[in-house]
């Protein structure tokens, strides 16, 4: 049989980030994809979910320079963004962290993104195969991780890193192994992932704004459930949205404060029709939506449209003891609170690979959590915080944003998203935060893995 020092399962971000540091450190490495088709790259590759946007200071939590990611793979420089409540607006013009990129950020195409690291991935030694996915694993810490792929191939490795990303087909299979019965539960779809929808769309020239991102915030019910629009090349922009999985709406106390649901929703619209609602919202009384916003079709997965699911609850700890790390969205990295997770993607799987090349894996949870620790920090109490915000709550908490800025006080915030928290919730989102002090953040912790 096949043998390795280092086997990856997922060739996304985390993937090939975490192949590359291990090939770095002269590993013999293989990244195993599965391999999605796309509308937009030849051949099956990643599954590059599409919406993407990067902050100015993610990219010195990718640990890369500032010119470090190629001109190519970037859509658009960001100047900021705008938050519309449903009543008011806030726009933020800088992230107010510290950071080496000297504007606010940018958008970028995830598949030329995902191609670019696995060419780094490639160039430093490491085997990237796609088109064949992992079956299954049997976890051996003491003789080697064995690996069956799809068409019964079998490969041993002395490491193992888990990149399969947030829906865990393979993750959760091999953490089930070594946790105590129903504690993997935590980690099931519906329960940790939310639904993303995004569509292609041409917009007509005058309502493009190519600097800004834009999100709407109490427009539909739902923790952290919100549309957005990213600008694209061209006039084209990405508009989609993330949900709850399931959502009952008769859960939901009065329906009728959310500008995206109608008297006559029996149960939560489908992603395709938010979007047809929201643009007819925002543009309707103008344009002839489906004429003057048309579908782009040639792009993303199928037909210019993509679901994904997306990590919507807290990071755990890998089972290191038993030379395994699991990283990116695969160990909930992804924040449930904007969706942003490339960076620490990028990172986690950095850490990962080198250590794992090292022989050093042990020190992969401590290590995490010194090097992103309070981005985690940041986006999981921003999640708790607004986990029960009704329409009329978003009102409030842009009034105060904007109160504050008029007055110069904003500065003492420490992030983008500590701007969302506003002066009434200050006080909670920093409690939410001392609770999740020292790690208290991640959901199943090293000492809950058998040794
Ligand atoms: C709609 C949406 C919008 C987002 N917007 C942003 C954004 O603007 N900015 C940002 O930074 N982040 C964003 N994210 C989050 C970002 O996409 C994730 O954090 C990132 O993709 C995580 O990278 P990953 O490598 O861990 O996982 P993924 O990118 O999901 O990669 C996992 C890979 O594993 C492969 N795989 C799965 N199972 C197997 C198997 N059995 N065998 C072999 N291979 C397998 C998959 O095909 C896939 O290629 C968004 C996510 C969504 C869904």
């Amino acid at each position: 049989m096949e043998r390795v020092d280092v086997a990856v399962v997922g060739g996304g971000p985390a993937g090939t980030s975490a192949g590359r540091a291990a090939a770095e450190e002269d590993a013999d490495t293989v990244i195993i994809e599965k391999g999605v088709p796309r509308a937009d790259r030849d051949g099956p590759g990643p599954d590059s979910t599409d919406a993407a946007g990067m902050l100015d200071y993610w990219v010195d939590l990718m640990d890369m320079r500032p010119d470090e990611v190629p001109e190519s793979v970037k859509c658009r420089e960001l100047n900021g963004t705008t938050f519309y409540g449903p009543n008011e607006t806030v726009t933020l013009r800088s992230t107010r962290m510290t950071s080496s990129y000297p504007n606010f950020g940018f958008t970028f195409n995830r598949a030329r993104f995902d191609d670019w690291l696995r060419e780094r991935a490639e160039t430093a030694g490491a085997d990237y195969r796609v088109g064949n996915g992992v079956q299954s694993i049997d976890v051996d810490a003491k003789s080697g991780h064995t690996l069956t792929l799809r068409d019964g191939a079998t490969l041993k490795a002395e490491y193992l890193i888990l990149a399969d990303g947030p829906q865990r087909t393979v993750t959760n299979r091999v953490l089930d192994s070594l946790l105590p019965d129903g504690t993997i539960e935590k980690l099931a779809s519906p329960r940790a992932n939310h639904i993303a929808y995004q569509e292609y769309r041409e917009f007509p020239d005058e309502v493009f704004e190519e600097d800004m991102l834009k999100f709407w915030w109490g427009a539909m019910p739902g923790h952290t459930a919100y549309p957005w629009v990213f600008p694209n090349d061209g006039t084209v922009a990405r508009v989609g949205l993330t949900m709850p999985i399931g959502l009952d709406l008769s859960t939901i106390e009065d329906p009728t404060s959310y500008a995206l649901l109608q008297s006559t929703d029996e149960t939560v619209p489908a992603g395709s029709e938010y979007i047809r609602r929201l643009l007819e919202r925002e543009y309707g009384d103008e344009y002839d939506i489906e004429e003057a916003f048309p579908l782009v079709e040639d792009r993303g997965k199928r037909g210019g449209t993509e679901t994904y699911p997306i990590s919507s609850t807290r990071p755990i700890d890998s089972p290191t003891e038993a030379n395994i790390a699991v990283v990116g969205g695969a160990m909930g990295a992804t924040s449930a609170f904007h969706e942003g997770g490339d960076h620490v993607a990028v990172r986690t799987g950095k850490i990962a690979g080198r250590l794992a090349a090292l022989g050093a894996l042990r020190a992969y949870n401590s290590e995490w959590k010194h090097t992103i620790g309070d981005e985690i920090l940041r986006n999981v109490a921003l999640a708790d915080v607004v986990r029960d915000y009704e329409p009329a709550d978003w009102d409030r908490t842009f009034r105060n944003v904007n109160k504050m800025m008029r007055n110069g006080g904003y500065h003492t915030f420490d992030a983008l998203t500590s701007g969302i928290s506003g002066l009434g919730l200050l006080g909670r989102y920093e409690w939410t935060k001392f609770g999740y002090r020292s790690g208290r953040y991640v959901q199943i912790q090293a000492d809950q893995y058998k040794q």
